[in-house]
């Protein structure tokens, strides 16, 4: 099923959607239908859920380990995105003038559904309410000159993710891409991450509270690169479907 968030008629809600028509339903986890539906091309797709931070894993891809000649973490690394980075499907990625080297970074990401804290990894598969693809958007000049992460990983517009969530999806097969104007400049299998989506939640989870629409998002696979404006990005995900997004 393709959860979507929509904005139409000057509000934002959320719906399923199917066959060009989205049918709206009370909430993020409340999927009883409300009655009303429309034409899918009616409405604009918002970011699928509204967090209140983004989770993010960081080299979690076994032969993204390898391209970068790093050794396998023995615990999962994690970072931030805030939620003021978060970007619409079809929004426009802006270049900040202080950095001179903008990358993507096609990823796996989980969308939580309810309270999630010190959860095992069986329960956390209980607090995920489906699965959606997240461009990691990353200024790499200024993540090396900082020696963190917070500023290259945090400029408006640096976390698009979307188009909807799907919530019937196996995150432990699956083949994962960046297309870059129309090249693939990424590709992998989420059987290659290091650490499961499941274990990835729980791991967090002993650290913060999750919230429901918290985004939790598994880290890219190999052939990270640059963008510049004027270029289109896309991130796709068998069983998912396509996030894309342009660079200004
Ligand atoms: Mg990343």
């Amino acid at each position: 099923m393709r959860l979507v968030r929509f904005h139409r008629d000057g509000s934002a809600g959320y719906g399923i959607l199917n066959d060009g028509k989205i049918t709206v339903v009370g909430g993020l986890t409340d999927h009883a239908p409300t009655g009303e539906s429309f034409p899918a091309e009616s409405a604009r797709l918002l970011a699928p859920s509204v967090p209140t931070k983004i989770v993010c894993g960081g080299l979690n891809y076994r032969d993204h380990a390898a391209e970068m000649k790093l050794p396998i973490p023995e615990e999962p690394v994690i970072f931030i995105k805030p939620s003021t980075a978060v970007l619409d499907p079809g929004g426009d990625i802006i270049c900040p003038p202080s950095s001179k080297q903008v990358e993507y970074e096609g990823e796996l990401a989980a969308v939580i559904g309810c309270e999630t804290k010190s959860v095992t990894p069986a329960e956390a598969r209980k607090c995920i309410v489906g699965y959606t693809c997240l461009n990691d958007v990353t200024a790499r000049d200024l993540q090396r000159k900082d020696g963190q992460w917070t500023r290259a990983k945090s400029f408006d517009t640096f976390c698009p993710f979307g188009p909807w969530i799907e919530t019937e999806f196996d995150p432990g097969n699956a083949v994962i891409e960046t297309v870059l104007n129309g090249k693939v400049v990424q590709s992998s299998n989420t059987s290659n991450l290091i650490w499961a989506v499941d274990v990835l939640v729980s791991f967090i989870s002993q650290v913060m509270t999750l919230h429901p629409g918290d985004v939790v998002t598994t880290g890219t696979p190999p052939g990270i690169g640059p963008m510049k404006p004027g270029d289109e990005v896309e991130v796709r995900i068998a069983g998912i479907g396509s996030l894309v997004n342009k660079v200004k």
